[in-house]
């Protein structure tokens, strides 16, 4: 099977050194291997996503001497197949709305116990829901709600999930990783699929079908979404979609150890090159 992956920036500001590293990480596994490197605009955040991001994408990966085949996929073109995905997964009986907000999450946490210290568990996503919303049916939904899945029968419906696998090829936990049944159950709980409209995919949702859709056969990304992984896996199942690789690459630090994705002050590629810096010293800032 040829070789696909791609990168999947949010055209919400400028890409920093890390996307860089994870644009370039990609770009070359599949020069290596003979494949074909494709672009995805994960611009479904209207609020935050702007046109002039994208276009500055677009010659920040140029300048690094990437390049890609046309037409570039935008996320926000695929709101029916997002929404025909959830219909799907609400005849299995396995999704509610939820209209928790992060409040209502750790009010209901701290609630039996009055006074006693807030405890907390956390998955990929932060706090692991309580629940509050489950009984609820979608007929219910309303505009401005959130989507989530019903791990607990996610699991059960699909049997013995633990036999369930995918491939790590990157430099971490290398090697073949199983789902868990009590760790999603327990550990990752009821992720939120949607929000706001049935239609907005969230993340989880849409990287699966959007990989999916475009023939991607390993996603490259950073360290910070190994976790998330399971999911992935998961709701491929849930929706028959094949199975694809993760490499999971390094995140790039300044030297305090902070990500530079996350720094706000963190230089911008655009920067490095009105600076004069050449795409070669660009690279090698971050060891490539
Ligand atoms: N838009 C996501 C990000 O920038 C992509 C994650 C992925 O590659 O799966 O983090």
């Amino acid at each position: 099977m040829r070789y696909v992956t791609r990168f999947a920036p949010s055209p919400t500001g400028p890409l920093h050194l890390g996307h860089a590293f994870s644009a370039l990480t990609a770009f070359r596994r599949a020069q290596e291997r003979n494949g074909k490197f494709l672009l995805r605009i994960e611009d479904g955040d209207t609020s935050r996503c702007r046109p002039e991001w994208e276009a500055l994408i677009y010659a920040d990966l140029r300048w690094l001497g990437i390049t890609w085949p046309e037409p570039v996929l935008h996320i926000t073109a695929r709101e029916d197949i997002y929404a025909s995905a959830l219909q799907r997964l609400d005849e299995m009986g396995l999704i509610y709305p939820c209209s928790c907000t992060r409040r209502d999450i750790q009010n209901a946490m701290s609630a039996p116990q009055e006074g006693a210290p807030l405890h907390q568990d956390f998955g990929p996503d932060g706090i692991i829901y309580p629940g509050t919303c489950r009984t609820r049916s979608i007929e219910s939904f309303k505009p401005g709600e959130a989507i989530r899945l019903d791990m607990a029968k996610a699991v059960d419906f699909l049997g013995d999930v633990n036999r369930l696998s995918w491939q790590e090829t990157g430099p971490y936990e290398t090697g073949t990783h199983h789902l868990d049944a009590a760790h999603l159950i327990h550990g990752v709980g009821d992720i939120v699929l949607a929000r706001k409209e049935i239609g907005t995919a969230a993340y989880h949702l849409s990287v699966v079908l959007d990989d999916a859709a475009q023939g991607v056969t390993e996603a490259v990304r950073g360290a910070d979404l190994m976790e998330a992984t399971q999911i992935h896996r998961l709701l491929q199942a849930l929706l028959d979609l094949p199975e694809i690789a993760y490499h999971h690459h390094r995140l790039n630090r300044d030297e305090n150890g902070k990500r530079l994705a996350k720094r706000a002050d963190a230089k911008a590629i655009a920067k490095f090159r009105e600076e004069g810096l050449s795409p070669d010293e660009v690279k090698a800032l971050i060891g490539l």
